[in-house]
């Protein structure tokens, strides 16, 4: 099969939907890799490392489209991609159709077959190729929360872990899935006192077996989230309620019972956030501050690390990828349910129902 790589044109996307690695995979098992020119270089990788891989560098975009059987992205096209499409082209990327109509339209009339990462779920309704991102940003989330911590970014002014002879900062992780679990050792490890609220028992249980003595589980309820926010630094918004906006569990009043100076990282960010004061921020321009109180809520963390995102993107698309080099989509999707859940529109029909039903298409 012949694999295209696109170079991303979307505002400050600077990962790679293939690393050298990957194209070697490809070429050792005789398909032939096209890259756009400086398609890896945002990532770190060079036109040169992809050519020792095996792969060949084209010049546009316009020539990149042209060449693949199968094109492999990060993000979903944007408007001047819409027509590089070809018929019965294999589109494999992030897509989140349901909240894009013209993107879903025109996907529909390139009569493309468009596999989307963030559909693509396992039978225990995991979401593999969602996960890694997940993860990027809850170790980030520490990071940023500490930096913002510093008295001249705004912050209280106290180190997350101390020193000796002084106490620890406090953090509060809203959510213990992907990223709170992720943030969670990271606090941990800089040896921050670190309280993670969930509603779910099991997850609860599962999180005190596996973290550190200096992370605690409580009960997610209004009542201890109030007990705690006037003594806590550091809050992280990690709630997620699949297919559902996320509730908001820090109120507007509750800014007055902080500390002046207290941190919150909303990463929930993406799903309306789980913090009421928080509005979408850019890596430009990433905080504002209410009531005393710094808000980082930035809906595209892991953008800023794009070496360490496109590497874990890759480790967790790449299997598929090969899969649908080899087989097919149609094999393939038999061989994989998960990757026939990632199918959302196939030659013009949209075949996911929560994308048909979002914009009242048939199915
Ligand atoms: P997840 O499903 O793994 O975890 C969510 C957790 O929230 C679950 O453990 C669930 O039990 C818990 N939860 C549900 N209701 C709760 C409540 N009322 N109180 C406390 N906990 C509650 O999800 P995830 O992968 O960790 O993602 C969390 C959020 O981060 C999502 O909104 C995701 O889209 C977002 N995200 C944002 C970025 C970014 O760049 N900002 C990057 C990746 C993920």
């Amino acid at each position: 099969m012949r694999i295209a790589v696109p170079k991303e044109i979307k505002n400050n996307e600077n990962r790679v939907a293939l690393t050298p690695a990957g194209a070697k995979e490809f070429v050792k098992e005789g398909h032939e890799v096209f890259v756009q020119q400086h398609a890896g270089v945002g990532s770190g990788f060079t036109d040169e490392a992809y050519e020792q891989a095996g792969a060949k560098i084209l010049p546009t975009i316009e020539s990149t489209y042209e060449a693949g059987d199968m094109v492999l992205k990060v993000k979903e096209p944007i408007a001047p991609e819409y027509g590089l499409i070809k018929e019965n082209q294999l589109l494999f990327t992030y897509f989140h159709f349901a909240s894009n109509e013209p993107l879903t339209r025109a996907m529909i009339q390139s009569k493309a077959v468009c596999l989307a990462y963030e559909t693509v779920e396992k039978p225990d309704r995991t979401l593999p190729l969602l996960v890694p991102m997940s993860e990027v940003a809850g170790r980030m989330a520490v990071q940023k929360g500490a930096n913002y911590l510093e008295k001249p970014l705004g912050g209280r002014g106290i180190l997350l872990g101390g020193v000796p002879g002084t106490l620890p900062a406090k953090v509060l992780i809203l959510g213990g899935g992907i990223v709170g679990t992720q943030a969670a050792w990271m606090a941990a490890g800089l040896g921050a006192d670190v309280i993670i609220m969930d509603v779910s028992l099991p997850r609860m249980r599962y999180l005190s077996d596996v973290m550190p003595k200096n992370v605690k589980t409580m009960m997610s309820n209004e009542y201890n989230i109030r007990k705690l926010i006037g003594s806590t630094d550091l809050i992280i918004g990690a709630v997620l309620i699949p297919g559902a906006k996320a509730p908001h569990l820090i109120t507007r009043d509750m800014l007055r019972e902080m500390l002046p100076g207290t941190v919150m990282v909303d990463v929930a960010v993406d799903q309306g956030g789980c913090i009421e004061t928080c509005q979408p921020t850019t890596h430009e321009n990433p905080t504002y501050t209410i009531d005393g109180v710094l808000h980082y809520c930035v809906a595209n963390m892991p953008g800023a690390v794009p070496y360490t995102s496109t590497l874990a993107l890759t480790n967790a698309t790449l299997p598929y990828a090969l899969a649908l080099a080899k087989n097919g989509w149609q094999e393939s999707c038999l061989h994989y349910p998960e990757l026939g859940s990632g199918l959302n529109i196939v030659k013009g029909d949209v075949v996911y129902q929560a994308v048909a039903q979002t914009f009242d298409l048939p199915y």
